[in-house]
């Protein structure tokens, strides 16, 4: 039975983000323990995601992220000999009027920057996919844009961060986070079950610390409660991340916000759409295999852990995505294909990187990585990186997080104000 482990760092959550995380960490020589309450990773929103990827964005920092994680998703297979699923379907967005002069400002900040955006008239995206032109002035593609398997980017950095001795607890959630002055010491709730068939190629393993050779109890049932301590904690809990904060006496402001996608049944013909927002509605939609899937982030949906298919919203997804793309009204949709989860919502749609300010004691020594308001999946890889710095050389220095740190919540006198900037390209 394992009841005290101690680590460097322990990184809660095993969504893609917490993955990154372990990975570069372990890869840097770090002693990484990571947590995940549920019974396998990339359960919480990595698994329910759309699996977009894009450099559509209309702030630099967002911008960036995206497009140094597409180019190592993109490289996958040659770096690490396993396939990250990325599919450059590409990203087009249909832009009417009111959002020309914005939508345009970030298309130039985008090819500022270098990242593969071009500029297309109607009928050229009307080549892409088909849709009603009419009130669209402006439609932008990106070629680099696309998909990744959102599971399989999960599971392999959890297997890389394994092979550099990373150990991964699943059916394991922090309860508790208490500061003793020189770590964080993580209570972590009896286990449920046990598996009692751990195999050495599995890449989590509940109770057992990945790398187990068989099973570690031979009697499967209750575990112990564990305790971890450890000199730095990551908080990569995803939709859950302000509720572990809180755990640790911290604010971090993110909330859970219920976002669906449904799924059309299998269309007759072969077709290939790129994921395709309509700008003035907010709906998009995207070929998958020979399904459509849509959604839309609806404004009205307010926080929480609310359950289930926001069927309500279901009747505007409809009549949106029919006025732009008339064609769905032969497409039925099929509920079971749909599905639903959480977008991690912060104030300003832009997630929450690096170091707590010394706010409480411990602080300093608690790393934000979550908070990504709908595009983490798209983000994990240069975050993994990133926060390996922040935590093994004291800073992040890949690229310039400022405008992610905590820092922007607080006025200068330290108490807690509303941010001036928010990202405007959320789908
Ligand atoms: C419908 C939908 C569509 C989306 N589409 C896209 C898209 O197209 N592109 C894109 O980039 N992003 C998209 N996103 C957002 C994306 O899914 C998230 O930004 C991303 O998955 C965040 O990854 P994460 O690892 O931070 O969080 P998660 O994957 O949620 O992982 C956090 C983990 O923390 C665990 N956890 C929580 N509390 C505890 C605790 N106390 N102890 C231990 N573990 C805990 C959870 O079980 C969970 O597994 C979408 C999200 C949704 C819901």
């Amino acid at each position: 039975m394992i009841s005290d482990v101690t680590a460097d760092v322990a990184i809660i959550g095993a969504g893609i983000v917490g993955a990154a995380a372990a990975f570069r960490l372990a890869e840097g020589g770090a002693k990484v323990v990571v947590l995940e309450a549920a019974a396998a990773p990339a359960t919480g929103s990595t698994g329910k995601s759309a699996a977009g990827v894009r450099v559509q964005f209309s702030e630099a920092v967002n911008i960036e992220l995206s497009w140094a994680s597409i180019r190592e998703y993109r490289a996958f297979q040659e770096l690490y000999g396993a396939s990250s699923g990325y599919d450059p379907l590409g990203y087009l967005f249909l832009v009417p009027e009111e959002h020309a002069a914005a939508h345009r400002a970030s298309t130039d900040l985008q090819r500022r920057l270098g990242v593969p955006v071009a500029e297309l008239g109607p009928e050229d995206a009307q080549a892409l996919v088909p849709f009603a032109a009419e009130g669209v002035v402006l439609a932008t593609f990106g070629s680099a844009d696309g998909i990744i398997d959102p599971h399989a980017v999960t599971l392999a950095y959890l297997t890389m961060a394994k092979r550099h001795g990373a150990r991964v607890f699943v059916d394991s959630p922090v309860r508790s986070a208490v500061w003793d002055g020189a770590s964080w010491r993580l209570g972590v709730a009896a286990a449920a079950r046990v598996s009692s068939a751990l195999g050495a190629t599995d890449p989590v393993a509940s109770v057992a610390p990945v790398g187990a050779t068989g099973p570690i109890s031979a009697t499967a049932g209750v575990r112990a409660a564990l305790t971890v301590s450890a000199g730095m904690v990551v908080n990569a809990a995803g939709a859950w991340a302000g509720e572990v904060a809180a755990l640790a006496g911290l604010r971090v402001p993110v909330v859970p916000v219920l976002r669906s996608v449904y799924a059309t049944a299998p269309l007759p013909e072969p077709h290939r759409y790129p994921l395709t927002v309509d700008v003035a509605s907010g709906y998009y939609l995207r070929s998958e295999g020979r399904r459509v899937i849509m959604g839309r982030s609806n404004p009205e949906q307010p926080p929480g852990f609310f359950q289930g298919g926001d069927m309500q919203d279901l009747e505007r997804v409809v009549t949106f995505g029919m006025a732009r793309f008339p064609w769905l009204a032969d497409a039925g949709l099929d509920r079971r294909a749909s599905w639903w989860g959480y977008y991690e919502v912060t104030p300003d749609d832009q997630p929450v990187l690096g170091r707590m300010p010394p706010l409480a004691p411990g602080a300093s020594a608690w790393l934000n990585a979550c908070g990504f308001s709908g595009h983490g999946v798209q983000q994990a890889a240069m975050v993994g990186r990133l926060i390996a710095e922040e935590a093994l050389r004291g800073k992040a220095t890949a690229l310039d997080i400022t405008p992610l740190r905590y820092e922007r919540f607080l006025d200068e006198s330290g108490e807690y104000r509303a941010t001036r900037r928010r990202e405007l390209n959320i789908v």
